[in-house]
């Protein structure tokens, strides 16, 4: 039987990696729910949009298709803004320094979560983000609540954005980890927290591999 799988947790704890592995060895689709609040927040940057004018942010939504495409060969699903692969662009800091600003907005987590809802209407959905177990997938068969200590989570992220942004500095990945976590924890709408039927897993001292062995056997029981 597929289930959906829900993890959430703080920025930089590993989520995304987790679950990209986690599907590959159930042979499930992977969804990355923080490439889809990234990748509105780039088309925001781009069109200029103030995120205090309700008018100009529906429209812009509206003007919105995202999706999730395979190239064969390549492991990786990629996400496309209007058909434009924008999977490398929204990994940078200009994108970073917004998008939980962006995330906070009531019409943008409707926009996002109805689209996510969509996808795991057929199971077999491994998801992260920060309300997959509270709002996307409330009945999701596993819920896992991902933390590790902000140091660990600091390096992990300043290694992965040095080789493309050689300027960056250890400071800012943790002013900007620090900045998204407290607004995701503290916005009105749908705010980061670990669902009361999800399981707690503190990854700062686990390698990837025992990390996965361990989900793995909860996805199986
Ligand atoms: O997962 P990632 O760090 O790429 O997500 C970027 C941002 O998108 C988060 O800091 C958060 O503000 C927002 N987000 C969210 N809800 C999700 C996934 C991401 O609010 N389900």
């Amino acid at each position: 039987m597929r289930i959906n799988i829900a993890i959430d947790g703080y920025s930089s704890c590993g989520k995304s990696t987790m679950a990209r592995e986690l599907a590959r060895e159930l042979g499930y689709t992977f969804i990355d729910s923080g490439a889809m609040y990234r990748a509105i927040t780039l088309y925001f940057l781009r069109h200029k949009v103030a995120l205090d004018d309700a008018t100009a942010v529906a429209a812009a939504l509206s003007n919105i298709q995202l999706r999730f495409e395979r190239t064969p060969g390549r492991e990786q699903s990629h996400i496309c803004l209007n058909g434009e692969d924008v999977s490398e662009e929204i990994r940078e800091m200009h994108v970073a320094g917004q998008v939980s600003a962006v995330a906070a907005i009531p019409a943008v987590r409707h926009f996002a979560v109805a689209q996510q809802q969509e996808i795991g209407r057929e199971k077999g959905v491994v998801m992260d983000g920060r309300d997959i177990g509270t709002v996307v997938f409330p009945d999701a068969a596993l819920k896992i609540f991902v933390t590790a200590d902000i140091q660990v989570r600091v390096q992990r992220r300043y290694e992965e954005l040095r080789a493309k942004e050689p300027g960056i500095t250890m400071e800012e990945v943790r002013a900007n980890l620090e900045a998204r976590d407290h607004i995701d924890t503290t916005r009105a709408e749908s705010p980061l927290r670990r669902a009361a039927d999800a399981v707690l897993l503190d990854n700062s001292r686990l390698s990837r591999e025992q990390q996965l062995m361990l989900v793995l056997s909860w996805a199986r029981e």
